[in-house]
């Protein structure tokens, strides 16, 4: 269940993973590759780690390999062996005890592999793989379900996603990432489960929610969540953007949410600062929905207020600091690109500036094309951007503010600030080249006052 290194390349992370199955196997034990590793192999899909799966006992791992170490999960029969300088996790074959509080077993207990089959969350995840004997093992009818692409709870769904509610998540990533249907039953279980997710930590509800809205088709992840019940749940401020009305000249797509899938169904493997940033751009809309005295629909502020929302909603989800403010920032400016044709130089050059300009146009591209259509504006930016020499975007400033004050005699404080300001603005118009000009303007501005 570890990620592996980033440093790690596939052949490496591969000829680890099967060096620890060969010397287990060597030592007399069964040892397989486990789950996704063999689940994505199968569909050609390169692993990003390898579970390995074993009948030896945790201490009979650490007696076999030299460096091992099982600070994250010898209780739960798991160890970390470092082979190659790789790291692979060795878990003996188990079968999780109770699970009290709905996300984790209270222990687990040894057990042979069939039955550690049967513990898993999907059939296409219960596989194992001999690569010594490139044999597949098979005990859940997971290899038919890979063929079918379905994601099918392992047993009885209602009982598996009431063990653990992560699971109820985890079948639309899986649905999502894979491109595979949910077989009906579990679809089923799943729908009348749903509300049961608010007892997983945010942390874990917001992994599997990235990696659907990063994945190849987040326009179909939203509407399962939506779907199924779990939308509601976990993001309520998107489940509240449905029937939200928009004025049809403007939106002759649909309604807010309606809108917003279209933009998410321009996604495919997109960054998560974009795909988050379409996702609540108009997040502002139910709260400022009006009418105005022509009769006209209007969400004034709705930008202002959706950045204050999403900003309570990723600290909700525990997002970091960094995609925090990329995001809130997305959508707090989302509006201005409307103004860009009438901006100064200054003002466009500060736009280009920001650190998330390439975002902050690629989301105005799909906000556009999935509403009115008119991309004028974002080829305008795009020239005007291609125009500008790089180095001319955010120069170096001409001046410090000692420049000013040892050439003018002025002391610090609002005043020099406003000069500063004012120099600032005129180089980047490209009025001002250099420190004398930017001098003899200040002095300039300092008679004039
Ligand atoms: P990926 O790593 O690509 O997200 P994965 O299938 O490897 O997919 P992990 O979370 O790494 O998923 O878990 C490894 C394996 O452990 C799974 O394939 C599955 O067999 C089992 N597993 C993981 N989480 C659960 C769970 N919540 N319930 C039951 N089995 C699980
Ligand atoms: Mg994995």
């Amino acid at each position: 269940m570890s990620e592996a290194p980033d440093s790690a390349a596939p052949a490496d992370l591969l000829a680890a993973s099967r060096a620890v199955v060969d010397r287990l196997q060597r030592a007399g034990h069964i040892a397989y590759f486990a789950g996704g590793c063999v689940r994505d192999r199968l569909l050609g899909r390169e692993p990003h780690d390898y579970d390995v799966a074993t009948d030896a006992s945790p201490d009979k791992v650490q007696s076999l390999f030299p460096r091992t170490t099982g600070l994250v999960g010898k209780a739960f029969g798991v160890i970390c062996v470092l082979e190659r300088g790789v790291q692979v996790e060795v878990a003996t074959f188990r079968q999780d005890l109770d699970y009290t509080d709905g996300r984790r077993p209270d222990g687990v207990r040894f057990v042979t592999p069939e039955e550690d089959a049967q513990r898993r969350d999907f059939t296409v995840n219960g596989l194992f793989y001999d690569p010594v004997a490139d044999r597949v093992i098979d005990y859940v009818a997971g290899q038919a379900d890979l063929a079918a692409k379905i994601i099918r709870a392992i047993g009885d769904p209602r009982a598996r996603f009431a063990e653990d509610k992560l699971r109820l998540l985890r079948a639309v990533r899986f649905a999502v990432t894979l491109g595979f249907e949910i077989e009906a039953r579990t679809w089923e279980a799943l729908c009348a489960g749903a509300q049961e997710i608010a007892v997983v930590s945010p942390e874990r509800i917001r992994d599997e929610l990235d990696k659907i809205w990063s994945g190849p088709d987040p326009a179909r992840g939203l509407d399962l969540l939506d779907q199924s019940g779990l939308l509601a749940v976990v993001l309520p401020e998107i489940a509240a953007l449905h029937g939200v009305e928009q004025p049809p000249q403007f939106h002759p797509e649909g309604d807010v949410f309606i809108h917003t899938r279209l933009m998410l169904s321009g996604l495919k493997d997109a960054p998560l600062p974009l795909a988050l940033s379409v996702l609540f751009h108009d997040i502002g809309k139910p709260p400022t929905f009006a009418v105005d005295e022509t009769g006209r629909i209007r969400f004034n502020g709705h930008e202002s207020v959706g950045a204050r929302m999403t900003e309570k909603l990723m600290k909700r989800l525990r997002y970091s600091n960094e995609m925090l403010e990329a995001v809130v920032a997305c959508v707090a400016n989302h509006m201005t690109f409307k103004d860009a044709p009438h901006m100064r130089l200054s003002t466009l050059k500060r736009l280009f500036a920001r650190p998330t300009f390439e975002i902050e146009l690629e989301l105005h591209r799909l906000d556009c094309s999935s509403s009115h259509g008119l991309l004028d504006i974002h080829a305008f930016l795009k020239e005007k951007r291609a125009s500008l020499p790089a180095e001319s975007i955010d120069p170096d400033p001409l001046v410090t503010g000692h420049d000013i004050m040892a050439a003018t005699g002025l002391t610090e404080g609002r005043w020099l600030g406003q000069i500063l300001r004012q120099i600032r603005e005129a180089q980047l118009d490209g009025k001002l080249a250099s420190k004398e000009e930017a001098i003899a303007f200040a002095k300039h501005l300092i008679d004039k006052a």
